[in-house]
């Protein structure tokens, strides 16, 4: 276990936010996270847990303490001839379980390649790209209760899972602390390739390798590297609407794209609504919305978190007035 005080969590969230913590503490095992939960001090402290802080924005210094968990290891841990369940680490980095899995010829992950962070904040946001969402291939989360210290093994039904949505998100809950995540793969072909420019990239004759390799390019192509400029990915979700809402809007807006959601809602793309208030690729100060995809904000260095949040606000609020959409961050804002 490693502890830290007055911690600059730079190289710990993706729009290097200079922001410091009181207290950084990393954990290696279960016991040692047992023994924080347990600790009286760690209980009447401000707390949050990160992973690579890839979906994060730093309004401040965090007066708390904040968890890292450096849970690692992929296991399997059961397999018939069908399939295998793979048993990975909180702390594991997102991307290498999926070059793992596609190295070893196992199906379900390979369109959500390249998606940074670390596994137990996967399951966490429910991540998706490509037509796939990780709650397609979990059978469980393995947790911490915060509050109880018990842990429980969560099955994928009771996570709550829908569009960047989960029970871990869900402030009504007691809080969790992921430490593993299980995975079912499988050993049969099954490719997702209906979704974008996906299929046409891999051809007539997917392979595995091949829609990892162009899920990378396309995403190297369309999204900034976080190494490089700062960003958190889409900032906001894409709004559901309802059916009828999205009609009338459509009557005034033609071009709008529209894509069916579940319960009969309609999602509407956040990029395409950003780029029709004019934000796409303009730049304010140190903040910017990115020239090849308006959902995502950049800190071209130098910018705070509350200079993001504020570019942010007055995305939502051109957007609301325009369209009458009030679109919802996917970020997590920490105070
Ligand atoms: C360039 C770029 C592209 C992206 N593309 C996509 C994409 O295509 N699809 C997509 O879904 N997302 C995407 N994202 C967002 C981000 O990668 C995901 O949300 C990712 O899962 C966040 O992982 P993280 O480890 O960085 O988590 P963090 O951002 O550090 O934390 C995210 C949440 O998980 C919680 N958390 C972290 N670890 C644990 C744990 N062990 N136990 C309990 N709670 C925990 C945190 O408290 C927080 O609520 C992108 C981000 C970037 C920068």
């Amino acid at each position: 276990m490693q502890i830290k005080q007055n911690y600059s969590l730079e190289p710990h969230n993706t729009f290097h936010l200079p922001v410091k913590t009181r207290w950084f503490m990393e954990y290696d095992s279960e016991d040692d996270l047992k023994k924080i939960l347990r600790d009286e001090y760690f209980q009447e402290c401000l707390s949050t847990h990160i992973g690579a802080g890839s979906n994060l924005l730093f309004l401040n210094d965090y007066n708390g303490i904040v968890l890292h968990s450096r849970i690692r290891g992929m296991e399997v841990v059961a397999e018939d001839e069908a399939s295998v369940v793979l048993r990975v680490g909180a702390g594991e980095v997102w991307d290498e379980v999926v070059a793992y899995a596609v190295e070893r010829g196992w199906h379900g992950i390979e369109n959500l390649s390249l998606i940074p962070g670390e596994a137990g904040a996967a399951a966490v946001q429910n991540i998706g790209a490509y037509g796939v969402e990780l709650k397609d291939v979990l059978v469980s989360v393995e947790a911490y209760n915060q509050l109880t210290f018990e842990k429980k093994i969560f099955p994928v039904e009771d996570c709550g899972y829908g569009y960047r949505e989960s029970r871990f998100k869900d402030p009504h809950q007691d809080p969790q602390i992921i430490t593993q995540v299980n995975l079912r793969l499988s050993k049969r072909p099954a490719f997702t390739l209906d979704y974008g420019q996906l299929g046409e990239r891999v051809g007539a004759e997917p392979t595995l390798r091949a829609v990892r390799d162009a899920v990378i390019a396309i995403r190297r192509e369309k999204l900034p590297d976080p190494a490089v400029l700062g960003n958190a990915g889409s900032f906001f979700k894409n709004p559901m609407v309802d059916a009828g809402d999205a009609l009338r809007l459509r009557e005034r807006y033609p071009e709008m794209p529209v894509y069916p959601a579940a319960d009969g809602k309609v999602k509407i793309p956040a990029a395409w609504l950003i780029e029709q208030c004019g934000f796409k690729g303009k730049r304010h100060g140190d903040v910017g919305v990115y020239d090849k995809q308006a959902l995502v904000l950049v800190n071209y260095g130098g910018a705070t978190g509350d200079e993001i949040a504020l570019v942010a606000e007055s995305i939502r609020t051109a957007v609301n007035e325009h369209f009458g959409i009030e679109l919802m961050p996917e970020v997590k804002y920490i105070v």
